[in-house]
């Protein structure tokens, strides 16, 4: 009988994580946090106007998923039933307004360059220390 032969490797059982569960545990994860969407999505959906707060665009049934609801104090377990912590922007949008803070998380919108800058010099200076090394 060859039903009930299982050609599994016996070696992931406990050196490594089982990366089924892991994907399982995110999948989990996401399946609650996009059940806890849908909830203030639909609400706020049903008592703002279907508007980007941002750029104005407005948006019809069709493509109301391009409309994201997005919360001014940033945390999305605070829902209140009056819409007061929710504005709804356009994906776009709500890119934009996510990617400032982060931003300002980093200490500047301006600090790009500066960024790139400086992961840059420890290899400068490693180049010097091997130009410096004297042969022989
Ligand atoms: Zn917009
Ligand atoms: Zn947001």
């Amino acid at each position: 009988m060859t039903k009930n032969s299982r050609a599994r490797p016996p070696r992931t059982r406990n050196t490594t994580p089982d990366p089924d569960r892991l994907e399982r545990i995110v999948a989990d994860a996401n399946r609650a946090r996009a059940a806890r969407e849908q909830g203030y999505r639909e609400r706020a959906l049903k008592i703002l106007p279907w508007v980007c707060t941002r750029c104005a665009r407005s948006f019809e049934r069709a493509r109301l998923r391009e409309l994201t609801v997005h919360h001014r104090d940033g945390n999305h377990d605070n829902n209140p039933p009056d819409g007061s912590n929710w504005e709804l922007l356009c994906v776009y949008c709500h890119e934009n307004e996510h990617a400032r803070e982060v931003d300002a998380a980093l200490g500047g919108g301006e600090a790009a360059p500066a960024r790139a800058g400086a992961s840059h010099r420890p290899l400068e200076g490693l180049a010097d220390l091997l130009k410096k090394k004297p042969r022989g």
